[in-house]
């Protein structure tokens, strides 16, 4: 198909994310990707400074990734997973419990981070249920946060605003503690403390779980917080037995500077949601940790009532398994550092100028907060014409790049950020 052919039928048929039908803006017709760059059907290349949403950690078309699935698909591209099991599988669940934080052991394999997010809601409600505690169904979380496109996943979202408010009349009502204060560093607030630890005492009889996104809120804002306010929840939770879950599907696998977000913190939650970067961006898949204890008490009172079809895909699984192995043996936590400095050193010059609200940077995260709405179009062209691909939203300009990126390719793309600024 030629590219005006690809466009004529993606308007007349295709439904992109968030959007309506035809979309408000025409996509770019991309052709191939290589490393950190996408190729467009004219020719041009751009950096791809969102790592294909927060996934493609290791670039694309990386060899030993492109290995990993090829060889998979010369043995079987999929099974099903009731009554049968895999190596791929298998090596991936002990590399997950290997890599989480302390205490996660049982790995449940979900196709996208959403209905990973699921699957923890569901382990939580099953055991205050198994555990004699039927009454407690709903869930805590404070404001800001983004856990999916799903209806569990969409409760938790901000209901005030956040992307799915216009589902309030119909998602299940959960209980909201205000959106944490910004800042990774400096001193936590008491306040926000004490404001947090009410919100969960005040509801904790008919609390299943809370769970949040530590360290970042993404898609619902790129806020950074101070991770002080996970010890205070892992606190209150565990004294009025409620299930601490932390979505860690955009800051899993390096994207802070820590393997998982949750150990700038130093607390272990009861459920840990991973998904994106699990497989380099490879393919679709996602998982949900655990403890014993939770296994435990949902196996005394029957099965976890959960089942999808593509679970534990074994060419997903395989390319996981090489994505983890590549992360293990290289230095990502040198390169996560290096893209935080040069993030740093090229986006904060931007405090300050006209139209911008806020700059903060955080591991491989780099966002530059305006005062008003972005322009989507505009602030995506200004970007591509400087070789650079950004996805903005709301009052955000941000990137989150593949960790291969070079000092070189990361000032490409502040330069992309800063013509964003400007046309947005
Ligand atoms: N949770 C968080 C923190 C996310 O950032 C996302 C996606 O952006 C999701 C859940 C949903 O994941 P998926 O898009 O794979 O369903």
């Amino acid at each position: 198909m030629t590219p005006e052919e690809i466009l004529a039928a993606d308007r007349a048929h295709v439904w992109h994310p968030y959007a309506a039908l035809p979309p408000a803006s025409p996509p770019y017709v991309v052709e191939s990707a290589a490393g950190v760059r996408l190729r467009l059907a004219d020719g041009r290349e751009l950096v791809d400074g969102m790592s294909s949403w927060w996934a493609a950690i290791h670039g694309y078309r990386h060899p030993v990734l492109d290995a990993a699935v090829t060889d998979q698909l010369g043995r079987m591209s999929h099974v099903m997973f009731g009554g049968l099991t895999h190596e791929p599988a298998v090596r991936l669940a002990t590399t997950l419990v290997e890599l989480a934080p302390d205490g996660l052991e049982h790995v449940f394999l979900a196709d996208s981070g959403s209905v990973s997010v699921e699957v923890a809601v569901k382990m939580c409600l099953q055991y205050q249920r198994a555990t004699g505690r039927p009454e407690r169904r709903r869930l805590g979380t404070w404001r800001g946060g983004y856990h999916g496109d799903t209806f569990h996943p969409m409760s938790v979202c901000d209901p005030d605003g956040g992307m799915h408010h216009l589902w309030g009349d119909v998602l299940p009502r959960q209980v909201f503690a205000p959106v944490p204060p910004g800042g990774f560093d400096g001193l936590p607030d008491p306040a926000y403390e004490r404001a947090l630890v009410d919100a969960v005492e005040r509801h904790a009889d008919e609390l299943a779980a809370v769970i949040v996104e530590p360290v970042v809120q993404g898609a619902g804002g790129m806020r950074f917080h101070h991770p002080h306010y996970l010890r205070v929840l892992r606190e209150v939770t565990r004294a009025h037995g409620i299930l601490l879950i932390f979505d860690e599907i955009a800051t899993g696998f390096g994207r802070t500077g820590t393997m998982f977000a949750a150990e700038h913190a130093g607390v272990t939650p009861d459920v840990l949601c991973v998904g994106k970067a699990l497989t380099g961006g490879y393919l679709t898949l996602a998982a949900a940790l655990c403890t014993p204890e939770i296994a435990r008490g949902i196996s005394a009172g029957g099965v976890l009532a959960h089942g999808p079809t593509f679970m534990g895909n074994p060419l997903a699984c395989a390319v996981a398994n090489a994505s983890l192995g590549l992360l293990r043996s290289g230095d990502w936590a040198g390169r996560v550092a290096a893209i935080e400095e040069g993030l740093r050193v090229g986006l904060e010059p931007l405090r300050g100028a006209p139209g911008v609200a806020d700059v903060r940077v955080l591991g491989a995260i780099g966002v530059v907060q305006l005062d008003h709405e972005v322009d989507l179009a505009r602030a995506t062209a200004a970007a591509v014409a400087q070789g650079v691909w950004l996805r903005p939203f709301r009052d955000l300009i941000y990137t989150m790049p593949p960790y291969v990126t070079d000092d070189a390719d990361v000032a490409r793309i502040v330069g992309g950020v800063e013509a964003a600024v400007k046309a947005g």
